[in-house]
Parts: structure tokens; sequence; C-alpha cells
């Protein structure tokens, strides 16, 4: 019996990672802990709330006394570690923010375990899921590996490359077994639409502008979501303690291309003329600090876990948009509120 305590499971990814493990192994008991802030929302894991190795626990990680009691009163073997503030255009406009969720949250996760393990680390292990952004921007050239030295330009990215410090820093330091895995974008159900993907498909099924950064040609390497949460349950049962993995979709992107494919399939799901919906794509001021290019090498967890995508852009994009057509009241509950106002003082 293993007892894992998986963080931000929530939000976006979290909600795959959970899922999958709840699923996949019924002897684990799995703990997932949420601050339910603005990005976490429990419809995204209703389907397994009943499930009889699943609790929810709802709390925030940047409370330490809050987080030592929880990890005394349940023994974790295993932490997966999702929570964060994950956008970086609002790091831009609240940093501080970001510092205490991303860094000193992360922090109290690894004194707890530490506190906890020290002593026997034996079959216990600390995952940090972590972002490609932290190694900054490519040129036109050239991939992210392991061994890239850390360069990130967001307040976003720099609190996930401090976070990641901090693990490998308390692996070396105090030889808390922990794996690190740096992704490139995801996209796929449940991803909140303040972020490209779901941003357009919503936009363009309210005929609402699409706001495209620049001139467009940043471009990004895109990974349907349940591959990260296939290569996130890989490396936490057999990637090798105090090891980074990159993980990305061999699939790389400029914005504008990718939302011109995205408004080529909208029009034909809406029935709509070809290029109609491409007339709604409105370049927007850049972003300050932003990155021209991610793209990742993920030989290291190909070869030595056998990993590698299981759908293609093409299949994972008919997948994700076909969900958010069938799941309109999730959109609009996600977009109303908090999240409208935000919208219009970022996009007027
Ligand atoms: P998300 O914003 O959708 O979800 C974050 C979750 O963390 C939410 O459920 C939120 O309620 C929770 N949370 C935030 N602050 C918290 C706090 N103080 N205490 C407890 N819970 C808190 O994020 P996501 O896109 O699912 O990303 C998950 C992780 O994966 C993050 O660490 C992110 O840096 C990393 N990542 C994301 C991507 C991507 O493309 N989305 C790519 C690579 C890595």
């Amino acid at each position: 019996m293993k007892k894992i305590l998986i963080t931000g499971g929530a939000g976006f990814i979290g909600s795959h990672v959970v899922r999958r493990f709840v699923q996949n192994y019924p002897d684990y008991k799995i703990f997932n802990l949420d601050a339910l802030t603005y990005a976490g929302n429990l419809e995204n894991i209703k389907d397994i709330e009943n499930e009889p190795n699943y609790t929810f626990v709802k709390g925030d990680i940047t409370d330490e006394s809050f987080i030592n009691g929880l990890f005394e009163e349940k023994q974790f073997d295993g932490v997966i570690h999702l929570a964060a503030e994950s956008h970086v255009d609002r790091s831009i406009e609240d940093p501080l923010a970001f510092v205490k969720t991303n860094v000193i949250g992360t922090m109290n996760l690894l004194n707890a375990a530490k506190k906890q393990w020290i002593g026997n680390f034996d079959g216990k292990r600390f995952y940090h899921v972590s972002t490609d952004e932290v190694y900054g921007s490519l040129g036109t050239e050239g991939l992210f590996t392991e061994t890239t030295a850390y360069d990130p330009n967001s307040p976003y990215s720099a609190s996930k490359a401090s976070s990641d410090h901090f693990v490998r820093a308390y692996g070396e330091t105090y030889g808390l077994p922990y794996v690190i895995t740096n992704c490139s974008n995801n996209y796929g159900p449940f991803h909140f639409p303040e972020k490209l993907i779901p941003l357009f498909i919503n936009n363009i099924i309210n005929n609402k502008p699409l706001p495209v950064y620049g001139d467009g040609n940043y471009t990004r390497d895109w990974l349907f979501v349940k591959d990260h949460a296939v290569a996130i349950d890989l490396v936490f049962h057999h990637g090798k303690n105090h090891e980074t993995y990159n993980i990305g979709g061999f699939n790389e992107w400029k914005n504008i291309d990718l939302v011109t494919v995205l408004c080529q399939i909208m029009d034909q799901k809406l029935g709509r003329t070809l290029g109609e919906s491409a007339q709604l794509i409105t370049y927007v001021k850049d972003r300050p600090g932003h990155d021209l290019r991610y793209a990742i090498d993920a030989s290291k967890i190909n070869t030595q876990l056998g990993w590698k995508p299981s759908v293609t852009f093409e299949e994972g994009l008919e997948i994700t948009i076909d969900w958010y057509l069938n799941n309109q009241d999730w959109l609009n509950n996600v977009t109303s509120g908090a999240y409208a106002s935000y919208y219009e003082k970022q996009y007027s």
C-alpha cells in the first residue's frame, strides 16, 4: 500500500494525473491536495470523487504548519508536486504570488518530506513537475536537453527554475530522493481558457477576437495532456533518483500557424464557411520578455523509459476541440465571474 500526495490535482494537468493514478493503482491511496484557486476546479475530477482509493484535501501549500501537520498525519510514501501558479501573463502582473506558491510552497513540501523521510529514504520519492520554460528561449535552431543551462526570462519561469534548484539541492544536501521533469506546452480537456488553445476555441465559439501576440512567430512544442500523465506515471515508477527528464511532443508550431489550423477545424465543426473564423485573428501588443522558441529533445525519456506521445497533434486537437464543444457548460462556468473581469483587463 502506497500513500501518494498529488498537489494541484484540481487543475489542468493534475486532474489527468490524479485520474490516471486513482484508476490504474487501486492499491495506492491517492491524496489530492489543492487550494482551489481560480485555476482549480473539482468538476475536473468529478468522475473519480467517490473512488475508495481517493481523498481530496483542500489546503494551501504556502501554509507551512498545515503542510507539516498533513505529512505527520498521513505519512506519505511519495509526492507528485504539480500545484503552482502557472500563467505567464499573471506572473508579469503579480510576481510575488508566484514566488509564494511556486518557491515557498515547494519549500514547505520539501521540508515536510525531508522531516518525515530522513533516516529512511527507501521507497520514497519527491517528484517535481516543471516546465521547459526554465531553459529560456531558443533561436531558430536547436533543442533543450536535460543539460541546457537554466536561463528563465519570465517571473513564472524564474519561480519554477528556483523551485527546481531547491528540489535538486535537497537531493544533493540531504539525500532526498527526487525526480524532476521539464515538459513543453500541454493541451487537452479541462485546460483553463486563459491559455492559447482553449482560449481560442472558446473565442471562436463566441465570435470574439483571437488575440495573437506580436507577429505570431512565437514557436512552442505541444503535447497532449494525457501523454504527459503517462510520462509522469513512468518517471514516478521507473525514473532514476536525482535525475531530470525532458518531456515533449516532437511537435513544434508557430502560434499563427496553430491558430490558422484551429480556425479551419472550427469552421468545419461549426458549419462555417472556410476562412470565417480566421477573420477573428487580431494581432495584439507583445508580451514583455516573450521567449521566441521552445523545443524539447525528449530522447532521454524515450530511450531510457520507452515513452513517446501516443497521439498525433491532429488526433489530440480533434479530441480537445470535441471535448470543448461538448462541455460548453464547463467553459461557461469557468469563464464567468472573476475570470471575465481579468479577461477584460488583459485584452481591452
Ligand atoms: P493549473 O494552473 O491548471 O493548475 C494548478 C493547480 O494548482 C490548480 O488546481 C490550483 O488550484 C492549484 N494551486 C495553485 N496554488 C496553490 C497553492 N498555493 N496550494 C495548493 N494548490 C494550489 O496548472 P497546470 O497547467 O495544470 O500545471 C500544473 C503543473 O505543471 C505546474 O507546476 C506547471 O508549472 C507545470 N507545467 C505546466 C505545463 C502546461 O503546459 N500547462 C507545462 C509544463 C509544466
